[in-house]
């Protein structure tokens, strides 16, 4: 088969099995870098809020994803929320097996319109998690954080 021809039948695809050396930098954008670094040195979550439209982010925006609008200004919020949804992973990326089950979710944190995916620890059982559960943001220690979301270990059950 050569690589103008049109397929028109996707049961007689072939497949190649290997690894293909992928090298790349990713850059997290003038938000994105604020933000990890502050989470990073400081421990803070850094919100912005578009005073076009009133949207609040978290992590900070340079610009309104929803009316392109620059944002110049950002904000400390405790990181806090509530669970808005979450599911319960039972494998591992490559289909093994977890030693035990592991809680992924959508966090929403209060003062802000965004959620956030993260894990959820600090439950001795999944079956303990709910949507509207509190939760609060667990930080590695400060010289263990890399300036990436691992730097928030997990997020756990918290009072309101
Ligand atoms: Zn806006």
């Amino acid at each position: 088969m050569g690589l103008i021809e049109e397929i028109d039948r996707n049961v007689e695809l072939t497949w190649w099995e290997g690894d293909i050396p992928v090298n790349y930098v990713y850059t997290y954008g003038l938000g994105l870098e604020k933000f990890f670094r502050n989470l990073k040195d400081n421990g803070k979550f850094l919100a912005s809020r578009c005073e076009s439209c009133g949207f609040v982010y978290l992590p900070c925006r340079t610009f309104c994803e929803r009316c392109l609008e620059p944002i110049e200004k950002t904000f400390t919020v405790s990181g806090r929320g509530e669970i808005y949804a979450y599911t319960v992973c039972h494998e591992n990326h490559d289909g093994s097996p977890k030693k035990k089950p592991q809680v992924a979710a959508l966090i929403k944190v209060e003062g802000t319109d965004s959620v956030m995916a993260h894990y959820i620890g600090g439950v001795k059982d999944p079956g303990e998690v709910r949507v509207g559960m509190a939760v609060a943001p667990v930080l590695v220690p400060k010289k263990e954080r890399k300036g990436g979301i691992l730097d928030i270990s997990h997020f756990k059950p918290a009072r309101r």
